[in-house]
């Protein structure tokens, strides 16, 4: 079957792969989104690797779903803690070989509503883990820090519990609303965002960190009394909240692109051109 898989030097190129085998139903790819992780992911000790973790799939009966790209034991202590993605098995791949292919086998999903659009639907996975990640946000007055796509979703989320959501990002021209004061919380949702996170936020307060950020300087987290808070990923319940929230939220239309314009999509997703990037087979 036709894939997009990394090259020796970690590129990804249109390739014909083996149809995919291992635990779980095969079904069709409809649509798979781009991620930020997937774009650090290209490097050459990835080669022959299929990304794509933010799929959109039609079941062998039939069934348009969102499949859950990993999965917590649900039985541990960490699990019970509610530190599902640091469970000692999240990390075996859930998604065989991966999104950006004809087809995938998988090991699980959440059903969409009728007449969901796929490209559009691809924004379940994210939403999911932004959903479990706002869930250790604070309520009030509330900071993005990086106004890409997952900003966008953290936007969406928080606005609509009624927090007051600001959003500030390096590209001036995705900025938000910036801080008329201190807030109450911020989410760091983009490396190099860890001091203007710091600058905002008003003694007391929560810093979420969502992304990679680089190293967070001890001394105002003494000195101000702030709480750090960290989330990655999403889980199935995460995910089935955000398949029932999804048609209710006003996002950003993706640009959807056909599997062999990959390279095209990855630039424009790159340049900043395009907010989400999705890719149908
Ligand atoms: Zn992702
Ligand atoms: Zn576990």
């Amino acid at each position: 079957m036709r894939a997009v898989a990394l090259d020796d030097a970690g590129q990804p190129v249109l390739a014909d792969v083996p149809e995919p085998e291992g635990p779980g139903e095969l079904v069709r790819v409809l649509a798979c989104g781009l991620c930020g992780s997937d774009v650090e992911k290209l490097r050459p000790e990835h080669a022959g690797v299929v990304l794509g973790h933010e799929v959109v799939a039609e079941t062998g009966d039939g069934r348009r779903v969102a499949l859950v790209h990993h999965q917590a034991c649900g039985e541990c202590t960490r699990c019970r803690a509610g530190h599902e993605a640091t469970c000692e098995i999240f990390r075996a791949p859930t998604i065989r070989p991966g999104g950006f292919a004809e087809r995938a086998n998988a090991q699980a999903w959440v059903e969409l509503g009728h007449g969901v659009d796929a490209a559009r639907a691809t924004a379940v996975e994210p939403l999911a883990c932004v959903l479990r990640g706002a869930a250790r946000v604070p309520r009030g007055r509330i900071l993005i820090v990086g106004h890409g796509f997952i900003g966008r979703l953290f936007a969406a989320v928080l606005e609509r519990r009624g927090d007051e959501v600001f959003a500030v990002d390096v590209d001036p021209a995705r900025a938000g609303r910036g801080p008329d004061a201190p807030v109450d919380a911020a989410v760091l949702c983009a490396p190099g965002g860890v001091d203007t996170a710091l600058a905002a936020t008003a003694p007391g307060g929560t810093i979420l960190v969502f992304a990679d950020a680089g190293a967070i300087p001890a001394g105002p987290v003494y000195r101000r009394e702030l709480t750090l808070v960290g989330s990655r990923s999403a889980t199935q319940g995460a995910m089935r909240e955000a398949a029932a929230l999804l048609p209710a939220l006003d996002l950003p239309e993706p640009t959807v692109l056909p599997l062999e314009r990959f390279a095209e999509g990855l630039s424009r997703y790159r340049s900043g051109g395009a907010l989400k990037v999705v890719f149908v087979p």
